[in-house]
């Protein structure tokens, strides 16, 4: 047996108000002045002066604004690295990204695409990345996907949608900052923090599940009902607990795998581009028979918060869309071999995921 040798994110910060830090944490991190920090910031805060303000630039410093409307993309990667090599002196002396799993995992890729030859599309996949990525930073602004604190960062590409996971991949420092989350619309909310709970339940229950990653697991999934089932938090502490459940849940997949929902919704997300958190709600919904609680756990929190979810997405797909969505699904072997153990070939067929999906 050969243990995988982990690695962590080095540095992190906790605290509601922390985020106005940022400056004094990353100045000792300047490279030159002609080596300038990029920040790269979801596109919702715009004309947010109360974040925004608070993002002290010198120099050549720079604010990119970007969408979170659409997953990213390789493409969109490589366009952003071309654009900041063209317009700045020096190779920059980092990236901090703000916003959630799209800003987070576009600050990543941006991070090692600026030190690794090619585009990005070349290093989906496992240990493809050979050169350390530039100091990388995230400050998320919503709770629930564990990208602040995993080994990848997702991308679909022209052929897949598949990670770039490598041990340069982790971010260098991360705020935790929970006020930085108070205005997140309910059902972004409570689409990314179930990414969150699928995340415990699909590795608690997988068969890759070992102490480390129960440990945390546990704890995420404990926190996730509370905030979700429960009335008796504040305000303050449940955007403080899904922050802490998100970490958790990172980290119990880091050394594990998630499961049948997320196969399943990156099917839907390369074919019809639906995004990960509403997704992976869509699909967990109807896996009954291999998520018994935990979907009926999911059922009661969604009826709790008054979540609907869209019906009939797949109703009117051709044979061929199908088939592309099942076609990705299956190739996520290490997803399948979790939930399922090593024969899951026997149960799940392209004929199972089609029907599982005309359900959708
Ligand atoms: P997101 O980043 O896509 O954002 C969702 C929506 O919430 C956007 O409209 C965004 O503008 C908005 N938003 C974010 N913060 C806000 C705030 N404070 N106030 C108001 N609106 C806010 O959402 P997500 O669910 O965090 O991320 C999904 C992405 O994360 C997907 O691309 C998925 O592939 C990726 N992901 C990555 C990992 C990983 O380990 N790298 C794990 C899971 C998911
Ligand atoms: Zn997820």
């Amino acid at each position: 047996m050969n243990y995988r040798n982990f690695p962590m994110v080095p540095r992190v910060v906790f605290g509601r108000g922390s985020f106005s830090q940022l400056n004094d944490i990353i100045t000792p991190k300047r490279k030159s002045i002609n080596a300038p920090f990029i920040f790269l910031v979801d596109d919702v805060f715009r004309n947010n002066t109360w974040l925004t303000s608070r993002i002290a630039l010198a120099y050549d410093d720079r604010v990119m604004f970007i969408s979170a409307d659409q997953e990213p993309t390789t493409s969109q990667v490589d366009d952003l690295v071309e654009s900041i090599i063209l317009s700045t002196k020096e190779r920059p002396s980092g990236i901090i990204g703000i916003g959630g799993g799209t800003l987070l995992d576009l600050a990543k890729a941006v991070s090692i695409m600026l030190t690794n030859k090619g585009e990005a599309k070349d290093y989906q996949g496992w240990d493809l990345v050979k050169n350390p990525a530039i100091y990388h930073v995230a400050v998320p602004t919503i709770s629930g996907t564990g990208a602040e604190v995993s080994r990848t960062t997702v991308l679909t590409g022209p052929e897949r949608k598949l990670g770039i996971n490598s041990d340069y991949t982790p971010f260098d420092q991360v705020i935790l900052d929970s006020e930085l989350t108070k205005d997140v619309p309910t059902n972004q909310w409570f689409y990314t923090g179930m990414d969150c709970y699928i995340h415990c339940v699909e590795s608690l229950t997988g068969t890759y599940l070992n102490a480390f990653s129960q440990s945390y697991g546990e704890m995420a999934l404990q926190l996730c009902e509370e905030i979700f089932l429960t009335d008796n938090l504040s305000k303050v502490d449940a955007q403080e607990k899904l922050m802490m459940a998100s970490w958790h849940g990172g980290m119990s997949i880091a050394y594990s795998q998630v499961g049948v929902a997320h196969a399943m919704s990156y099917g839907l997300s390369y074919l019809l581009g639906t995004k990960h958190g509403i997704g992976n709600c869509i699909v967990f919904n109807h896996l009954e028979e291999f998520y018994p609680e935990g979907v009926k756990t999911f059922k009661a929190m969604k009826k709790k918060h008054n979540i609907l979810l869209p019906e009939g997405i797949c109703a009117n797909l051709s044979d061929k869309e199908f088939d592309i969505m099942i076609n990705v699904s299956l190739s996520l072997e290490p997803l399948w071999e979790n939930a399922l153990g090593k024969h899951w070939k026997k149960t799940i067929t392209p004929k199972k995921l089609r029907s599982l999906y005309e359900k959708m």
